[in-house]
């Protein structure tokens, strides 16, 4: 008696584990599989968020969770009506894990434990029948011969695989980029989104570890702009503001070679004039106080005497004796500051690929390819990514279900008892 060809799901991470497990609780009368490539299953999620998982983030207004989505934001509006990160919370809940919200609206394990959710998916994928084959890399794929054949999966062992429908939940894995590009589906580039600023200027020597609330940031030569807490690192600049400039400007700061000036208004987005005006009001207010003494706007100390510093402000001087081009060089110190950045690093928080499965070829109400019956897609291995947050896990979560239920429907449907018994 021969069973019915399987379910597989290339690639063992979050997409690709959430896919399976809904696929096989819809259905049993095809085994689901999990190829994995490498040894380790789950290995970013047990490496996210600093080793705590930011799982999804507390957004329930679908409107406003898709502007956290550089690429992806108009093709996820419908998906996250379906599963949003209150259907994540709820389906976490289900299995027994708790989540916790933190101030800024990221959700982690209340264990603040990625192990929790590794180990939330393991035991799910075989609890719903779920078979995991780890080190089982796919090396080719070929589509179905006929409309109700197989599709064949060579993998790194030289087996031949046969799968009704195939979920390609790989990543960001060249390889499988490549396989699917000589399938015929696009591949938009891949490059690098979420990292941090290399700058290496005086203005931010032995300033590391400072942190400035609501700063405002741009790259002049393009239209990109972003604000949000600014981190003062070793190398340069890194905090929610720069990474999502980041994130928004993955592909046009590429191309730049991430040589660019980073504008920089300390103060939000107050401008140079009422700045102007408030610094004036301040010259005679604090008339015989070294303007150096005392930090204005919340900015911290160490940074405000820089900023005074190199506005040629000497240490004892006083407001009174602070000269009109002081003050103006001052302001656009507080307003305008430029900064040559020289290069990018990781941030080892979270970082995504930008680029992948083109949208347009990917039925988002199915998560099928429109090239290739019974072929689906989910998480990074679509050109889909989010600032940092817990917004990534969110579309991988959600791609993921929404790929595992149509998978569970297709292979219903397509079943025919006849030829496999
Ligand atoms: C350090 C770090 C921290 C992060 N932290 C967070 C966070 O806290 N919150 C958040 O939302 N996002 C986070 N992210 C992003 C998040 O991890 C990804 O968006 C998410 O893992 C994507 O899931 P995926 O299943 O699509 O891909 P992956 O998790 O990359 O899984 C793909 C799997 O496919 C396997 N594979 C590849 N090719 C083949 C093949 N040919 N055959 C078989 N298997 C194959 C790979 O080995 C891999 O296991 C982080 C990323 C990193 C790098």
């Amino acid at each position: 008696m021969a069973s019915a060809t399987p379910v597989v799901v290339i690639g063992g991470g979050a997409a690709g584990f959430f896919a399976a497990i809904t696929c096989a609780q819809l259905q049993q009368r095809r085994p689901v599989l999990i190829l994995e490539k490498s040894r380790h299953i789950l290995a970013k999620v047990r490496v996210s968020g600093g080793g705590r998982c930011n799982v999804t983030h507390a957004c329930f207004d679908v409107d406003e969770l898709v502007k956290n989505y550089p690429r992806g934001a108009h093709e996820l509006i419908a998906p996250f009506h379906r599963f949003n990160p209150k259907h994540t919370i709820d389906w976490f809940k289900a299995q027994g894990v708790a989540l916790k919200t933190e101030p800024d609206g990221r959700m982690f394990p209340v264990t603040d434990n990625s192990q929790t959710i590794v180990d939330c998916l393991t035991n799910a994928a075989p609890k719903y029948g779920v078979t995991i084959y780890p080190n089982l890399g796919i090396t080719g794929i070929t589509p179905p011969q006929t409309q109700n054949a197989d599709w064949l999966l060579q993998t790194g062992n030289n087996q031949t695989i046969a799968a009704y429908c195939v979920l390609v939940a790989s990543g960001s894995s060249t390889q499988m980029w490549q396989l699917l590009s000589g399938l015929g589906h696009t591949i938009e580039t891949p490059v690098p989104s979420l990292f941090t600023f290399n700058i290496a200027h005086p203005l931010l020597h032995e300033l590391a570890g400072i942190t400035i609330p609501q700063v405002a940031v741009k790259v002049p030569q393009t239209k990109l702009q972003a604000a949000g807490n600014l981190l003062i690192t070793h190398w340069g600049l890194s905090g929610p503001a720069v990474l999502r400039l980041s994130a928004w400007g993955a592909r046009e700061l590429h191309n730049l070679n991430y040589r660019f000036n980073v504008e920089i208004n300390w103060i939000n987005h107050l401008p140079a004039q009422s700045v102007a005006q408030l610094l004036a009001q301040y010259k005679s207010q604090y008339a015989a106080r070294a303007l150096q003494a005392h930090a204005l706007f919340n900015l911290p100390l160490r940074l405000w005497k820089r900023l005074a510093s190199q506005s040629g402000i000497p240490e004892n001087l006083r407001w009174a004796d602070v000269s009109k081009k002081q003050l103006q060089q001052l302001v656009s110190q507080l307003t305008q500051t430029v900064l040559p950045v020289s290069g990018k690093s990781t941030f080892k928080e979270e970082f995504v690929t930008c680029g992948g499965v083109r949208l347009s070829e990917v039925n988002f109400k199915t998560m099928e390819s429109k090239l290739f019956p019974r072929l689906y897609f989910a998480g990074e291995t679509l050109d889909i990514d989010a600032i940092t947050g817990g917004f990534n896990f969110q579309a991988a979560w959600t791609c993921g279900r929404i790929a595992g239920n149509s998978m569970a429907q297709q292979a219903t449907a397509g079943f025919e008892p006849e030829n496999h018994f």
